[in-house]
């Protein structure tokens, strides 16, 4: 029998209220122990008469220690399976007081439960095939979700839209095994000969599935952990305009002496309802000022961590060494060059630094008046859904492990079918067949080792 669990399932801080979750066998006795209803406890009722008199029904009461009241709470008791972990569980609402919650907590432990671990509560909701690995990692994304995208994407995971398409995919390749079994196991027998077309036939079809869910990867992660985009551009070309611009308001410092932005400042801001980590550098330049040269090396960082750079040139004055330095370092990167200050004339056009950047995007600005930021923010947009229309109901793959085990899965395939066009021993092809069904057994949960579990558990908040 596993142990019973509590926490503090509400964030830490002052609140209107605070809950805190009891999840196992004992909840009910932990549950009576601590909290004392305000209606006087039925005589000559067993325990399992009290337990569905009461389920699911929210009681007004306090939170007793001995003699010493120590809050006036809510308590609800839940009877399994139909709860969030499938065990009896019990949820107190007291005041969103640290202090409260705290010594709630600690009663309810000397009573007998012991503290949950971050993400025991969905670990037991999955242990108990409430739900499967999956949408047990989608509740962390639902929690963590900054923006409207990435929230929907979660909670489509979370009701099984990922898993569902897994499943599918699972049963075709599970048809391919039971067909390469009866070929390999009762050569001789009258059944269907299973063709060495039909097979590479089969085996590219379902390749072609995993396929389709890898190629939604790019955008899942983007959405998920946000698009990191670094400003750089020489002191005074208009970084923390455009910073302000995309943050319409002014929260970088605006200024005309160059070289004021020594460090770099980082924003977090949703563009299109994508989250975006907008990072202003100090440029990158040689210099021999100190203070200077720790904000162009952490440029240089943030070269490195982003997904997308934005170059700054002031177009209404010729291009310098510094400006061809940073091209050059940009030359193998996804980047967009902005000739902003367009309102003071043009000293050079788009076409000038096409031909030195020519992968780059380039946009002439006045960022000055705010022009330009709308096409930043449709480029932006574009680089995520990579050129593709966002559609509320897709399915997305977001996880890391995920993409890491479709991979695998789809690789295994490729040797399949590989060894099918040479027509070799079904035997063999069997094996990778295999290892990619146990790949996506994987991705929820079906075929998936302590160790992947702990670790995936690990990444949620306490109470959860
Ligand atoms: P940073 O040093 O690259 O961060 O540059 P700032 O954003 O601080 O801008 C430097 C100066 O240029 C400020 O006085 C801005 O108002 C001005 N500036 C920025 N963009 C434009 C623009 O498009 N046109 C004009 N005329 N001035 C601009």
């Amino acid at each position: 029998m596993s142990e019973t669990i509590a926490a503090i399932s509400t964030a830490y801080g002052e609140g209107g209220i605070g809950i805190i979750r009891i999840s196992g066998e004992d909840a009910f006795d932990i549950m009576k122990a601590v909290f004392c209803c305000s209606k006087n406890p039925q005589k000559n009722i067993d325990s399992q008469q009290e337990k569905n008199e009461i389920n699911r029904r929210m009681r007004y009461g306090r939170i007793v220690d001995k003699d010493q009241v120590i809050d006036e709470a809510m308590a609800v008791f839940m009877k399994g399976p139909n709860t969030y972990t499938a065990e009896d569980i019990c949820e107190i609402n007291c005041h969103g007081s640290m202090v409260s919650l705290r010594k709630t907590l600690a009663l309810v432990l000397e009573k007998g439960a012991r503290l949950a671990e971050p993400g025991e509560f969905t670990k037991r909701a999955f242990l108990n095939g409430r739900m499967d690995l999956s949408q047990a990692e989608a509740v962390i994304d639902v929690i963590k979700a900054k923006t409207d995208k990435s929230f929907d994407v979660a909670i489509s995971q979370l009701e099984g839209s990922l898993s569902q398409r897994i499943v599918e995919i699972r049963k075709a390749i599970l048809d391919v095994l039971v067909d390469l079994t009866v070929n390999i196991d009762y050569p001789d027998e009258d059944i269907e000969e299973l063709t060495y077309d039909k097979l590479e036939k089969s085996i590219s079809l379902i390749s072609d599935m995993i396929e389709n869910l890898l190629s939604t990867a790019d955008t899942g992660r983007m959405i998920r952990e946000g698009l990191r985009v670094t400003i750089v551009g020489k002191p005074n070309v208009g970084k923390s305009s455009l910073m302000n611009g995309l943050l319409r308001e002014s929260r970088a410092i605006v200024t005309e002496i160059p070289g004021t932005t020594r460090d770099t400042i980082e924003e977090a801001l949703s563009i299109r309802n994508i989250p975006v980590y907008l990072t202003d550098t100090a440029g990158i330049r040689n210099t021999d000022d100190k203070v200077e040269k720790i904000g162009i090396e952490k440029s240089k960082e943030a070269f490195n961590r982003s997904d997308f750079i934005i170059f700054i040139l002031d177009g209404s004055q010729a291009m310098t060494e510094e400006d061809l330095d940073i091209m050059e370092y940009l030359k193998d990167k996804k980047a967009l060059v902005l000739i902003n200050k367009n309102d003071l004339g043009k000293a050079f056009d788009i076409e000038d630094v096409k031909a030195i950047l020519p992968g780059a995007d380039v946009l002439e600005t006045s960022l000055i008046n705010g022009e330009g930021i709308s096409e930043i923010e449709d480029l932006i947009e574009a680089l995520v859904y990579g050129g593709k229309i966002a559609q509320k109901d897709s399915i997305m793959v977001n996880n890391v492990r995920h993409v890491d085990l479709l991979k695998r899965a789809k690789k295994s395939l490729e040797d399949a079918a590989e060894m099918t066009r040479r027509k070799e021993a079904l035997e063999f092809i069997e094996i990778d067949v295999n290892s990619a069904y146990e790949n996506l057994g994987e991705i929820i949960g079906e075929t998936v080792s302590d160790d992947i579990l702990n670790e995936v558990f690990s990444r949620f908040c306490l109470g959860k």
